[in-house]
């Protein structure tokens, strides 16, 4: 059975401490092929990075199954050489120029560390700390004689992963928690289907890799493991929150549909399902802003009915994020059910 433990959370631990911005996603791509190595019955690398590998079922009619989890992650890209070691920079992905002041930064192959400048509560008057602090006012400052650093490097916040009881702390948990969920569950493929695992690129920016991923495998199923923002926190004002769209705790948040898609309702039935059966916690991700592979699966080839299960975290495309285990477990379970007891007569049943 594919499980959580010590050593899924060392190896999230790695994924979460590696550095691979959209466009860039090499770090994760060298632990994720090591990892699924000896695992899959083919496995390839496609024209932009992707990482595509099967898994056979043993069935006579099995269903092609593509499970989604994206490698890259938000981040900057360096534009511009002022010298004296200062960089001008672009955002790759959503980020809140809000978040970006202040914040120690690793760029490169080589994780140069580095810093966003911010001017000093000295230097400042009060009418300016009330201002907007534009992008391109900000550079990455990595100190003079770093020859290891040049514009088109990528780089991230310089966080690093830690677990506190329940919780996990780090970036980039969107997604690889994904990512790892996705190596456990080939890793323990269900007989039944064949799997189709697609660790894609370029998410953040549009989900391209999973576009032509999904062009690629042509699958009858399409689910994208991914992390959901929540929104959990109480309002400022001490009143419920009642506009949150997933909340920490209650497990694994099933996509009715979001700004990319309309999840075909009998995959959101089959999940709801299972964990029903199985006493497995969940919760619906409520419709709003984002999206995830699922948004591009669905719409290659001549359509493919898709879906996500993802796992809640706070603070999403910030420096820090936080989850919480007993979600992340609960997600993969879902998932392991769900996929041995999926037959082909899922797609013959009605939609609604
Ligand atoms: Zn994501």
């Amino acid at each position: 059975m594919p499980t959580i433990g010590n050593q899924q959370i060392k190896l999230l631990e790695r994924l979460c401490n590696a550095i691979a911005i959209s466009g860039d996603e090499g770090e994760v791509r060298a632990i994720v092929l090591e990892e699924i190595k000896g695992h899959v019955d083919e496995v390839r690398v496609d024209a932009l990075g992707n990482v595509l590998a099967v898994k056979k079922g043993t069935g006579k009619k099995t269903l092609r199954v593509m499970l989604s989890a994206h490698m890259d992650e938000v981040g900057f890209m360096l534009v511009a050489d002022d010298g004296e070691g200062l960089f001008r920079f672009e955002l790759v992905g959503g980020i809140d120029i809000r978040q970006l002041p202040g914040k120690a930064v690793l760029i490169g192959r080589d994780h140069v560390p580095g810093v966003i400048g911010a001017r000093p509560i000295h230097l400042t008057s009060r009418e300016e700390r009330q201002e907007k602090i534009p992008l391109d006012t900000l550079r990455i400052d990595t100190g003079p004689g770093n020859s290891k650093v040049k514009p088109g490097d990528r780089g991230t916040f310089a966080t690093r992963f830690q677990q506190s009881g329940p919780s996990l702390m780090a970036k980039s948990l969107d997604d690889r928690l994904g990512v790892v969920t996705l190596i456990e569950l080939i890793k323990h493929a269900p007989a039944g289907i064949d799997l189709q695992a697609a660790f894609t690129v370029q998410e953040e920016i549009g989900l391209r890799g999973a576009k032509v991923a999904t062009y690629a495998f042509n699958p009858d199923i399409g689910i994208a493991l991914d992390a959901t923002p929540a929104n959990d926190l109480p309002s400022w004002d001490g009143l419920e929150n009642n506009t949150y769209n997933t909340k920490l705790g209650l497990g694994p948040a099933i996509y009715i549909a979001d700004s990319g898609i309309l999840s075909d309702p009998r995959l959101v039935r089959w999940l709801v399902e299972t964990a029903d059966s199985r006493k497995i916690p969940y919760q619906f991700r409520q419709p709003g802003g984002g999206r995830n592979d699922a948004g591009a699966m669905h719409l290659a080839q001549a359509g493919i009915p898709s879906v996500s299960v993802s796992v809640p975290h706070r603070y999403s495309h910030t420096a820090i994020s936080v989850a919480r285990l007993e979600d992340w477990k609960n997600s993969l379970a879902l998932l392991q059910a769900a996929l041995t007891r999926l037959t082909p007569e899922l797609l013959a049943s009605e939609r609604a």
